[in-house]
């Protein structure tokens, strides 16, 4: 359904630059709204002077729990492109496109990515679907993309077919900025393969607050073990916590990981209750302040955190 929305959206521009738009509006910035941090980066570092951005999430909101407010929707109404983290993370989404610019497109990158994540998750980890109606396992796509540095490039390069839609006349500019933006990714990934290569694949367990890193595992060959499921909002149940204790003290696994938006109670239970170390915090849910506060910083601290706590 999200793909289909996607494809709306790209006839929609299509649709745009060849029908009525005034060559005045052409000439001023490109407005627009991101529904992530890390978009909200994506379409600075891209857009330049070229584009006004104003990002409806700020840095350490969970993006779970997040509900635009009426000045948010104001902003929507304004924005010729919205660019959506979408894979569900945004439950508003809907609402939002309703009440988006006629004429205005909304982009759900996530839904573009070319390999989104399914995972299984047990039920009882899962928001809602415990109890014996459901099945004891559901699959359902994890939204948190951007912890994999090969969709943060393909993220890239879609906000830089949109802006070359919408703005021809700053083809040249998106082209160079985004190029920019992908040299920075590949010494980034460099780094990180380098970092990487210090732990070893039996190391690679991360015991984290909510299962959130599902393709930083896939890319690094992480196993993932997480208290709470792909939403920051589902109560872990009672049994799945004496399998997680359990799992610590049988793989004696030497650190777990708090996150920066998630409530740290849950984590600091499972110290307390196994002993095992806190690890650090990690960004799970966008970018932080300070040194978190890039895509770059943000993967950067992550990447040190897990490869110091686990080696
Ligand atoms: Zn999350």
């Amino acid at each position: 359904m999200k793909r289909t929305l996607h494809c709306l959206t790209i006839a929609a521009v299509l649709g745009l630059s060849s029908g009525t738009g005034s060559a005045r509006a052409a000439e001023l910035p490109l407005r627009v709204v991101t529904l992530s941090t890390v978009l909200t980066e994506i379409a600075h570092e891209v857009g330049g002077d070229q584009v006004v951005v104003t990002g409806l999430l700020q840095p350490g909101v969970d993006p779970h729990s997040f509900e635009p407010s009426p000045a948010d929707m104001r902003a929507v109404v304004a924005a010729e492109v919205v660019f959506a983290s979408g894979l569900n993370l945004e439950s508003y989404l809907d609402r939002l496109v309703a009440n988006s610019r006629a004429g205005g497109i909304v982009v759900s990158v996530g839904d573009a990515l070319p390999r989104p994540f399914a995972m299984t998750a047990p039920s009882d980890l899962v928001a809602g679907t415990s109890g014996a109606d459901h099945a004891p396992f559901r699959r359902e796509l994890d939204p948190h993309w951007w912890h994999s540095i090969e969709n943060v490039r393909v993220a890239a390069g879609l906000v830089r077919d949109h802006y070359k839609l919408l703005r021809p006349a700053g083809a040249d500019i998106f082209e160079r900025k985004a190029r920019a933006y992908l040299d920075r990714l590949s010494a980034l990934q460099a780094w990180v393969a380098d970092e990487m290569s210090q732990l070893p694949p039996a190391r690679r367990q991360l015991v984290t607050s909510h299962d959130a890193f599902g393709y930083f595992a896939r890319d690094y060959g992480f196993t993932i073990h997480a208290i709470s499921g792909p939403s920051t909002d589902g109560e872990p149940n009672a049994r799945h916590l004496a399998a997680l204790i359990d799992l610590i003290r049988r793989e004696h696994i030497p650190a777990v990981f708090a996150e920066s938006s998630t409530n740290p109670q849950l984590m600091a239970n499972l110290v307390a209750e196994t002993g095992v170390r806190l690890g650090g915090t990690l960004y799970a849910d966008g970018l932080g302040l300070g040194a978190a506060s890039t895509y770059e910083g943000m993967y950067r601290h992550n990447v040190t955190v897990v490869v110091e706590a686990l080696r």
